[in-house]
């Protein structure tokens, strides 16, 4: 599926691109969540981490933490939030992998919502073992 983000690797609608290779292009958030929010996406079109290549989600996470470091340097930032969104439940909006480096501030506004749940630690833990070795 073709998403605004290809329009921006294409240079057809303007972005603030601050980090660019052969595989990944990085550009400001045109919605700053706080300040230096930056969008990491690949190049190639996949839809979220949940499709994307081995390679791809290694080229991304790499480039994310590059960018995490300097981010954190230049704002005088205190910490970071690296994140994906995968699917509309989540929160997905650009269906095009992308990973989110947001800056934290001592005084920033942004909130990432907690609730309490009831869930079964043990059965969960039971339900995920019977499908997955616990080493791969
Ligand atoms: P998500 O909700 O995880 O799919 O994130 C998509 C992000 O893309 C949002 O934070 C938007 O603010 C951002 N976004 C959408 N259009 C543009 C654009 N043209 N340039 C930069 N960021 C954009």
């Amino acid at each position: 599926m073709s998403t605004i983000f290809n329009k921006i690797i294409k240079r057809e609608i303007p972005a603030k691109i601050i980090y660019e290779d052969d595989d990944v292009i990085a550009f400001l958030d045109i919605a700053q969540n706080t300040k230096g929010h930056t969008l990491v996406i690949p190049k190639e079109s996949t839809t979220s981490i949940l499709t994307a290549s081995e390679d791809v989600v290694t080229k991304v996470n790499l480039v994310a933490q590059k960018l995490a470091i300097d981010l954190v340097k230049i704002f005088d930032a205190k910490g970071v939030n690296i994140l994906t969104n995968a699917n509309e439940v989540a929160g997905q909006t650009v269906f095009h992998y992308h990973v989110h480096v947001i800056p934290r501030y001592t005084e920033d506004e942004l909130k990432f919502k907690t609730s309490n749940t009831n869930f079964d630690l043990d059965e969960i833990y039971n339900e995920i073992l019977s499908h997955i070795k616990q080493t791969h």
